[in-house]
């Protein structure tokens, strides 16, 4: 689930949605345009619409005027006079009477009040009232003498057909009345209103509404600067877009690529392998993930340099490249470590196919031979048969950590080798787990056992020696044999606490029994080969015997071969150091790895322990094993060491080693390793009955 949604945010990251932004500022950019036009046309209309108001108002006390004088003889008159282009219509809605034209041209008007008629009722409903009302004030801009107010708020008389003659007058005069000072052009719009009279008639009126084409022109203007404005604040605004569009691509391209290879990483390779396996059409194909690793690459670049190993695992990135198909993956993680998804129908050509593109990549340098490990995973392989199925429930991460967890499995290997992820590797890591999980307080609580296999002369049937080996004696899992322990603590490091372990009970048991009157025989203990880095080592062993009380001849310290290929100078100073403190050495496991003659020409070394080897099998009882065994124990002779043969099972091979003066035999023929009450039964009876 986690991955899901980390894969989906990646997913995100990588669509670029410049559309959506662009649509978004588009879609701001009209938004906004639409208002500030809306805005502007608003202000227009506002304006406009109180100068309709003017003119309707004007229209309505013509209607008025005309309602109440429609009785008279001459009714017409007052709208003959009126200025306006207007029709009177009956009840049945027949014209009656006209006046004018349909537009009245682009006259230069103004219209000012030059007449204040305060208190005149203009209200449709008001039936009788033909005349000025008594109430109102009649503010009279007479020709002769100017402006009359009423001095005191009363009512100035006068007659109603000159009111009439100067209202009509003062209209028209206001109405044209700035033409002389300006050369405003006008533009005007004619609106035609319907006014309903009391008696059944009604009044069509033109009013018309002007503006100055200066007024048109600044509005327009102000709406083009307005769209600029807006124009440009949108350019810059896809500008900055585009930009942090761009920014976030090469951020993704650097999130994505691999920086030695150039290629693609391991995010990328999650993210795509996820939606490869994620695919419909491919739901029925097989994947293999493999993690391809460059053995000794850090030692490639120590010795070439970083930028020529760099130039190494790009030319390895473009020949996988090569051997990929579409639905198909290769990236780089690191440090030489490829990452592969391959799809396959049959596991036996997938082998082919992956052996193949090692085998491309093993001479990519000239003069050079590369060594590759490869941890395989099987997507949709179950119990080695692969099932076509689809992959539902697959997390690409925990494939590719089986991967990688198969290929640690090769780690100790130099060469070119394979391994395919299986539940056995699921339980070894398991048990890996568990040990670790535990060793710690299975050491505190003493779980630990020392098991002791005794060593007897093949001549003479005593017990000469023993050698003492670990057991884990665990509350959980009962008796557990070194093999299944043993490597682990070698690799974490633990098995230094194990030797110390192991050297103190081995100590303490054979002061114990010294003590106790045992006729004790040197007991060997085996050093681990990390603890060999350990430059004071010989004192260590020396303090930690010496604390149990144990005499320093009675423990051995057994030396596994390989760790001769270390640190030689160290290893002989080690050894001349126990030497002097008493201690005698002996070289375990001569004969199973490499040879280490040569060692033993160096390091002054007491034992030589022949591998169990030299005794298995059937190669054992040619004549050619029995030389080497032969020719082993004669260069030890030679070189003043005593001879120990380990892992000897049947009598042929006792007397064969009795009779070429081997000192020891340590194998199930004598004894199995065995608990210390029964070891002490046999140093009790130091002479083996011959079985
Ligand atoms: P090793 O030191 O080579 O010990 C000899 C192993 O060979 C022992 O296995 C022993 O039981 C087995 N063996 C002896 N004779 C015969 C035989 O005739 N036939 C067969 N098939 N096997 C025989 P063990 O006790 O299981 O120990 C395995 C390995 O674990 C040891 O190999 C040693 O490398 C390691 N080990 C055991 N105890 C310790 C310890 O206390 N410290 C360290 N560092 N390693 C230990
Ligand atoms: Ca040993
Ligand atoms: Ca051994």
């Amino acid at each position: 689930m986690k991955n899901k949604v980390k894969e989906d945010k990646l997913l995100r990251l990588t669509k670029s949605h410049i559309w959506i932004r662009t649509t978004v500022f588009i879609c701001l950019f009209v938004l906004t345009l639409v208002i500030s036009v809306f805005f502007a046309l608003g202000l227009l209309l506002f304006q406009t619409e109180t100068d309709l108001g003017q003119e309707i108002d004007h229209a309505k006390v013509i209607a008025k005027l005309y309602e109440n004088n429609s009785n008279e003889s001459e009714p017409y008159g007052i709208l003959e006079n009126s200025g306006l282009d207007l029709i009177v219509l009956d009840e049945s809605n027949s014209i009656i009477y006209q006046k004018g034209r349909d537009t009245r041209g682009n006259v230069k008007e103004y219209f000012y009040s030059g007449i204040i008629v305060s208190g005149f009722d203009n209200n449709d409903n008001n039936e009788n009232d033909g005349k000025i009302p008594d109430d109102s004030v009649l503010i009279w801009n007479d020709e002769e003498n100017g402006i009359i107010k009423p001095s005191d708020g009363g009512t100035i008389m006068i007659e109603y057909s000159d009111y009439l003659k100067a209202l009509t007058k003062s209209l028209k005069e206001d109405h044209s009345g700035d033409n002389e000072d300006t050369d405003f052009k006008m533009i005007s719009m004619p609106v035609w209103a319907r006014i309903e009279l009391s008696n059944g008639q009604s009044i069509i009126c033109k009013c018309v509404v002007e503006q100055k084409l200066s007024n048109i022109i600044y509005m327009i203007l102000l709406m083009t600067v307005l769209a600029v404005m807006i124009l440009i604040m949108l350019i810059m605004l896809i500008v900055d877009a585009v930009r942090n569009i761009l920014i976030r691509r090469k951020m993704l391209k650097v999130l994505f690529t691999d920086i030695a290879t150039g290629g693609y990483n391991m995010i990328r390779f999650m993210v795509k392998g996820r939606q490869i396996l994620r695919k419909r059409k491919l739901a029925r194909k097989c994947f293999a993930v493999i993690r391809l690793e460059f053995v000794n690459y850090r030692r490639f670049c120590v010795c070439h340099g970083v930028a020529e190993g760099e130039d190494v695992l790009r030319a390895i990135y473009a020949r996988l490249k090569m051997n990929v198909s579409r639905n198909e993956l290769v990236s780089h993680s690191a440090d030489g470590r490829f990452a592969l998804m391959l799809c396959f129908d049959d596991g036996q050509q997938l082998t082919e196919r992956i052996d193949s593109m090692i085998e491309g990549i093993q001479n990519i340098k000239a003069d050079h031979t590369f060594a590759y490990h490869a941890g395989i995973c099987l997507i949709d392989a179950d119990k080695g048969s692969i099932l076509s199925r689809p992959r539902k429930g697959v997390d690409l991460s925990d494939v590719y950590n089986n991967a990688c967890t198969a290929c640690a499995t090769l780690e100790d290997l130099g060469e070119t080798a394979t391994c395919v992820f299986s539940g056995n590797i699921i339980e070894d890591q398991k048990w890996i787990d568990t040990v670790e999980e535990r060793q710690r307080t299975a050491l505190a609580n003493e779980e630990f056992e020392v098991y002791y296999q005794p060593k007897y002369d093949p001549s003479t049937n005593e017990l000469k020696g023993a050698e003492a080996l670990i057991r884990w004696q665990s509350p959980e899992f009962g008796l557990i044999t070194p093999y299944k322990f043993i490597p682990i603590f070698e690799k974490n490091g633990f098995i230094t606490e194990i030797d110390h372990y192991m050297i103190s009970h081995v100590a303490r048991d054979q002061k114990m029994w010294l003590d106790q009157g045992y006729r004790c025989v040197p007991v060997s203990v085996n050093v681990s080969r990390a603890h060999f880095i350990e430059s004071d080592l010989a004192e260590q062993i020396r303090d930690l015997v010496d604390k149990e009380g144990a005499p320093h001849h009675l423990v051995e310290i057994e030396l596994t071969e390989s760790a001769f290929f270390d640190d030689k100078k160290a290893m002989i100073n080690t050894i001349t150091r126990l030497k002097e403190y008493g201690f005698a050495v002996s070289m375990d496991d001569f004969g199973s790895g490499y040879s280490s003659l040569n060692s033993l020409k160096d390091m002054p070394l007491d034992v030589l322990k022949l591998d169990a080897e030299f005794f298995r099998g059937e190669e054992a009882e040619t004549d050619r094993g029995e030389i080497v065994v032969k020719e082993a124990i004669k260069l030890a002779k030679s070189l003043n060491m005593r001879t120990v043969a380990e892992g000897v099972e049947i009598k042929e091979q006792v007397d064969f080693l009795a009779s070429q003066g081997c000192d020891m035999i340590q194998g199930y023929y004598f004894a199995k390793p065995m608990p210390r009450a029964q070891y002490e039964e046999r140093m009790k009876n130091p002479i083996k009955a011959d079985t």
